[in-house]
C-alpha cells in the first residue's frame, strides 16, 4: 500500500529533531528562558543586513513574473558567473559557470550529486562522526554506506583505517569541514594525506574515486583557521555548497553544486547531476534567493558572537573536568560523555534543562553535540547547570 522505506524515514524522526520538539514543549512549562537547547544547527545570528537589503530592492525592481519564474534548471547564468567569479577571486581557481548548478541547499546539492554518481554495486565512504542525513541520501540513491571511524583523539580522518576501507566498490568518500558534529576542520596537512591517499587508490584500482565536500560551514571559522579548497589538491572533487548557514538562511534552501573542468569526465557527470535534479523534481533552485546569493556571496553573518560562545563553552567544560574536540569551525562542540552511554548523559543534563544530542546517531558513541549557535546569554545563564551537571560525575 505504501513504501515500508519511506514510512520508517517518516515515522521516526532524527534524535536531533525530538529533542528540538521537546524543548518546546518543555518551554511550556518552565518557560523558554529556563531551557538551554543545544539541539539544533539552526544559526542564532540573522541574516547580514544586504540580504534584507537585496530582497526589498529586488521586490521593488525587478517584474515579479521575472523575480519569481523559473530559471535555467541549472541556475541563472550570471548568478553561477558571479559565484565563479567570486571563487576564482578568493581562492585562486578557474572555474567557470558552466561548472555550477545553483540548488535548494546542501541537501539537494548531497542528494543531487549521489544520486548523480551511483551505479549498481557502489560504495560510499563517511568519515566518523557524520551527519546522519549522509545515510539517508546515500541510501536512497542506492549506494552502499561504509563508515570509518576517525581518529579517537583528534576527531581527524585515520588514515591506517582509510586506507583498508576502500575497495574497488568505492565511487566516493564524503568530506565536512569544518565539521558537523565535530567543530574539526581539515588542516593542508591532512587534506594533503587524504589526496595522496586517493590518488593512490585510485591507480591501484585503475578508477575514479570522487571527493564529495559537503561545505555548509566553509566561512564558519575562529581565528587565523583556513579551510583549504579541496578541488586545489584533488581533480576528483565535487563542492556541495550552501548559504544556509553562512548567511543564516537556512530555511531559504540555497547552495550549489561545483563540478570543476578537472573532474573525470566531467561534462557527463555535470549532465548526470542535471538529470538527477530532474528526476528528483527540483526543477530549479528558488529563484529569488538565486538573485540575494549574486549580491552577497563572500558575506557572512556576525559569526563573532559563535566564537565568543565558543570559547566560553570550552573554558567552562574544561574547567569543569569535561573534555572536548578543539573546535576550529562551524558551532558544535563534541564533548566526551563522561559515562559510557551518552544518551543517559544527556537524560542527566535535562534534569538541568541543558539539552544535547547524544552522538550516537553520527556514527561516533560516547559524545555529545552542543550546537552553540544560541544567544550568548543563553550560555552564560546555562553556565551554572553545567556547573550542576559536572559534580555528578567529577
Ligand atoms: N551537511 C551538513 C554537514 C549539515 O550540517 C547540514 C545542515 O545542518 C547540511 C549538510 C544540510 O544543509 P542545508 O540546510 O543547506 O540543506
Amino acid at each position: 500500500m505504501f513504501s515500508s522505506e519511506m514510512y520508517e524515514l517518516g515515522a521516526h524522526s532524527s534524535v536531533i529533531r525530538e529533542i528540538f520538539e521537546y524543548a518546546k514543549k518543555r518551554a511550556e512549562v518552565v518557560g523558554k528562558e529556563n531551557i538551554f537547547d543545544f539541539s539544533i544547527g539552526n544559526p542564532s545570528v540573522p541574516a547580514p543586513e544586504i540580504v534584507n537589503e537585496t530582497i526589498k530592492k529586488l521586490l521593488d525592481t525587478v517584474p515579479a513574473a521575472e523575480l519569481h519564474g523559473y530559471t535555467s534548471a541549472v541556475g541563472d547564468n550570471s548568478v553561477r558567473q558571479t559565484i565563479a567569479e567570486y571563487l576564482n577571486k578568493t581562492y585562486g581557481t578557474s572555474f567557470r559557470k558552466e561548472n555550477f548548478y545553483m540548488t535548494a541547499g546542501a541537501a539537494a546539492s548531497l542528494t543531487i550529486t549521489l544520486n548523480a554518481l551511483s551505479e549498481p554495486g557502489d560504495e560510499l565512504i563517511v568519515l566518523a562522526p557524520y551527519f546522519p542525513e549522509y545515510r539517508v541520501f546515500a541510501e536512497k540513491a542506492g549506494m552502499k554506506v561504509e563508515v570509518v571511524p576517525s581518529d579517537e583523539k583528534t576527531l581527524l580522518p585515520d588514515f591506517e583505517a582509510l586506507q583498508k576501507a576502500i575497495n574497488k566498490n568505492t565511487k566516493a568518500i564524503i568530506v565536512n569541514s569544518p565539521n558537523n558534529p565535530s567543530g574539526v576542520v581539515l588542516d593542508e596537512d591532512c587534506v594533503k594525506t587524504l589526496c595522496a591517499l586517493l590518488e593512490k587508490k585510485q591507480s591501484e584500482f585503475n578508477k575514479n574515486i570522487f571527493l564529495i565536500s559537503d561545505e555548509p560551514y566553509r566561512e564558519l571559522v575562529y581565528g587565523d583557521v583556513e579551510v583549504p579548497y579541496l578541488t586545489k589538491y584533488y581533480n576528483n572533487t565535487i563542492v556541495c555548497y550552501s548559504f544556509s548557514k553562512s548567511l543564516s538562511l537556512p530555511g531559504e534552501r540555497i547552495g550549489y553544486i561545483l563540478v570543476p573542468d578537472e573532474v573525470a569526465s566531467s561534462g557527463e557527470i555535470f549532465k548526470a547531476v542535471c538529470g538527477a535534479g530532474r528526476a528528483l523534481g527540483y526543477v530549479c533552485a528558488p529563484a529569488l534567493l538565486q538573485y540575494v546569493v549574486k549580491e552577497c556571496v563572500g558575506k557572512t553573518s556576525d559569526i563573532s558572537v559563535y566564537e565568543t560562545n565558543r570559547n566560553l563553552l570550552v573554558e567552562t567544560a574544561t574547567k569543569l573536568g569535561f573534555s572536548c574536540a578543539k573546535p576550529d569551525g562551524a558551532f558544535y562542540l563534541f564533548m566526551k560523555s563522561p559515562e559510557k552511554d551518552a544518551a543517559a548523559f544527556c537524560e542527566k543534563a535535562k534534569k538541568y534543562e541543558l539539552l544535547f544530542v547524544p552522538s550516537d546517531s553520527f556514527g561516533f558513541p560516547g559524545y555529545v553535540r552542543i550546537a552553540y549557535c544560541v544567544s550568548t546569554d543563553m550560555v552564560k545563564k546555562a553556565i551554572p547547570a553545567f556547573e550542576k551537571l559536572a559534580k555528578e560525575y567529577f
